[in-house]
């Protein structure tokens, strides 16, 4: 049994070991970096690298790599050596300052949408202090930033990192109103926070991670899962999640040893995970570590996925992190539980326990409320990928159309204010506002909807849309810019205001009524509300062709914040479009190489097989059975012939030259001509016997692991 408390963070250059290591000068110089961004000396730096080098030889690392994530959604690294010459051919280990701030990796081949020419092939990384460095496999890995020379972003991080700024400066206006305007009112409740004022303000975000294992062996058996991440055939099996007995049911053995290697490894790189249980589906888990600063979260969760794969590996187990790895079964999702919280320890979406409390709360509240709205195609499409397409209106995942769920009590609550009447149903406090909320908050009444895109839950929000195979950046860009943008509506408002108590009730009375349309508490599945929500003239932007151009038409926002500029907009519509239409183009070349080399041929031995025995029996014996079976599977191969040679049309056609056409196809006619076909294929599959077919079925893949 490990020491668990000594052994978590072991492998990270943390807060404890800078201070225990570094001088006390530059550890505090270090600290002014990290906690306020203030850059850093070459100095400092040198001093850093040396004592970072020495610690990460102690734990067994030779190598140093730049750890950054370029726009392909996963990580990326490029490994040092310490290992440096010294007098008398001997070697010697060696980090310098300049090494740790800034790499140059050769980055031409990675997606930059066109923001790095051909001849500029060089991005360089710079290192976010913020994320501590960490040792795995032998290599120290320093978090960083991707940009090209100009400075132009070329990863997911710094656009995160931007818009945490923003949402900062526009949340730190606000707070200062309600401390310039409520002297007297005590406005820190948390026990453990301190009663300074809050110099910062931080979005933080925990996000769940959903996942299929299934057996290795298997899996190495499927072309379609080795090159898609997806099943692109499979019969149903006569089992599937109707039972609902998966979820929440005792893990397998084998399952909980992968669990508890996994948590371990997690544990060591400083990442808190916390909970594990059997999902909705057979064969799908799902983990959720304790929630951190959102590029801390991110980089956590990147390195969770990693883990994920590589640990299943070792058991003799795949994970799939694809958002439908098989058809008619749940999909994997990733909920990205998002708040805001003051560097003091405040959480600002945490209902006070009074009034005044109660009212800034109410302001960050109808903040988000109004965001959501306003925005509601930007969050859409963070969310937008062909594999999430899969899962989005599917009647598992959320729909594509976005909502708020506030629970009803919050809900009524919200009606109340709005109208200027009463709040009955529970015992009642005037608001120094002037407006009646309840003094202490209702935390246990919200949530357990578990339909809603976007859902209040206590004193965080859950944004479910997101897919299990993203990097959570996305989506929190858009969430962090949204709000930000609508704090500094609020506070430009609220500055200009006479009177601030009145100015606060009318703006947070003016926004309810402008923006309760996107607040819905029902059933998010039903058809009810597809008719409600286009009544109340809510977007359902149904695919990702459909989500993305909306980056182009509503990008003026993260202009606006300084998050991306309008070439960094252009280049990320242009990537995520390409990588849209490239998985569905290797999607259906798989599916065609696989008909042709491993399914034809097993109809085939099959019907060669009950031919002959037709042939045999048919002057004495009856061949009824065999008939049959032959008849249906020559007549269904027919259909499939027919159908591989409609898709094998359209893959050859000449594509349109504009990148939104181009993609359009994709949508509109090769998927349609995909799902035909897998239906001939599936139909087969239930005709032809076993020992021909040559794909493990859908019971292998989601019952084998025992
Ligand atoms: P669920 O019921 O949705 O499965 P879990 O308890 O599994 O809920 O997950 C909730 C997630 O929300 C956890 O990752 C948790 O750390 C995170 N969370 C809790 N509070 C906050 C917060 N203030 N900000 C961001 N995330 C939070
Ligand atoms: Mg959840």
């Amino acid at each position: 049994m490990k020491d668990i408390p000594n052994w978590f963070g072991s492998m990270v250059f943390n807060d404890a070991v800078m201070e225990a290591r570094l001088p006390k000068d530059i550890y505090k110089a270090l600290k002014k970096t990290i906690t306020q961004g203030t850059p850093m000396d070459l100095d400092v730096a040198n001093v850093v690298a040396k004592a970072m080098k020495d610690w990460a030889v102690e734990k067994g690392a030779t190598h140093f790599s730049h750890w950054f994530q370029p726009m392909t959604g996963v990580t990326a690294e490029k490994h040092d050596s310490f290992i440096a010459p010294a007098e008398g051919g001997r070697v010697i280990l060696e980090f310098s300052g300049e090494s740790l701030i800034r790499g140059e990796p050769d980055a031409s081949s990675f997606p930059s949408g066109g923001l790095r020419a051909t001849f500029e092939a060089r991005g360089y990384t710079v290192w976010d202090a913020t994320s501590y460095a960490f040792v795995k496999d032998g290599t120290l890995y320093i978090p960083t930033a991707f940009c090209a020379y100009n400075g132009e972003a070329l990863d997911k991080k710094t656009p995160l990192l931007r818009s945490m700024q923003a949402i900062d400066r526009q949340a730190l206006r606000i707070l200062k109103l309600f401390e310039n305007n409520t002297t007297g009112n005590n406005a820190s409740a948390d026990a453990d926070s301190d009663k300074r004022s809050p110099q910062r303000i931080i979005t933080t975000v925990g996000a769940e991670q959903e996942y299929f294992l299934v057996d290795k062996e298997l899996y190495l058996k499927r072309p379609d899962l080795i090159l898609t991440g997806r099943t692109l055939f499979g019969a149903p099996p006569s089992k599937g999640q109707e039972m609902g007995d998966h979820y929440f049911g005792s893990i397998k053995p084998r399952i909980a040893a992968f669990m508890r290697d996994l948590e371990e490894e997690l544990w060591q790189l400083g990442v808190y995970v916390k909970t594990k249980h059997n999902e909705t589906a057979p064969g799908q888990y799902e983990l959720a570590p304790i929630f951190s600063t959102t590029n801390i979260a991110c980089d956590h969760n990147q390195l969770t996925m990693e883990l994920l794969k590589n640990i299943a590996n070792r058991h003799g187990l795949a994970c799939l992190l694809h958002e439908k790895p098989f058809a008619r079964v749940n999909g994997s999702g990733k909920h990205n539980n998002w708040s805001l919280s003051t560097d003091t320890g405040i959480n600002l979406l945490e209902p006070g326990e009074t009034p005044f409390e109660n009212a800034q709360f109410l302001l960050f509240l109808v903040a988000v409320i109004k965001a959501v709205d306003k925005y509601q195609d930007l969050l859409r499409l963070s969310c937008a990928s062909a594999g999430n397409d899969h899962r989005l209106g599917a009647n598992e995942a959320p729909p594509s159309i976005i909502s708020m769920f506030v629970g009803d009590e919050l809900a009524e609550i919200l009606e109340a204010i709005e109208s200027g009447t009463d709040y009955h149903n529970k015992e009642k406090a005037q608001m120094e506002i002037g407006v009646t909320v309840l003094p202490n908050f209702p935390k246990d009444t919200t949530d357990r909807n578990r339909t809603s895109p976007f859902a209040f839950t206590g004193n965080k929000f859950e944004f479910r849309m997101p897919g299990s195979e993203f990097s959570i950046a996305g989506p929190n860009i858009v969430i962090n810019t949204v709000v930000a943008e609508v704090l500094r509506e609020f506070a430009d408002i609220l500055e200009a205001s006479q009177n601030f108590k009145t100015g606060l009730s009318d703006l947070i009375k003016a926004t309810l009524k402008a923006h309760k349309r996107i607040i819905f508490n029902g059933n998010n599945y039903s058809d009810e509300w597809f008719k409600e929500a286009e009544k109340r003239g809510l977007s359902n932007l149904k695919t990702t062709v459909d989500a993305l151009p909306q980056f182009i038409a509503q990008g003026e926002v993260f202009e606006k914040h300084h998050v991306f500029t309008q070439s960094e907009i252009y280049s990320r519509y242009e990537i995520l479009m390409e990588v849209y239409y490239k998985t569905i183009h290797i999607e259906s070349l798989t599916m065609v190489d696989m008909i042709k080399r491993h399914i034809v041929p097993a109809c085939i031995n099959c019907q060669n097989d009950l031919a002959s025995l037709v042939n045999l029996k048919k002057d004495q014996f009856d061949t009824a059975l065999e008939s049959y079976f032959l008849d249906n599977i020559s007549r269904t191969s027919a259909s499939l012939l027919n159908k591989l040679i409609a898709l094998e049309k359209l893959l050859a056609a000449h594509m349109p030259e504009d990148i939104l056409d181009h993609a359009k196809v994709y949508s509109q006619k090769v998927v349609p001509a995909m799902e035909q076909l897998r239906e001939v294929v599936d139909e087969l599959e239930t005709l032809v016997g076993e020992k021909y077919w040559p794909l493990p079925s859908y019971v292998d893949l989601l019952y084998s692991v025992i």
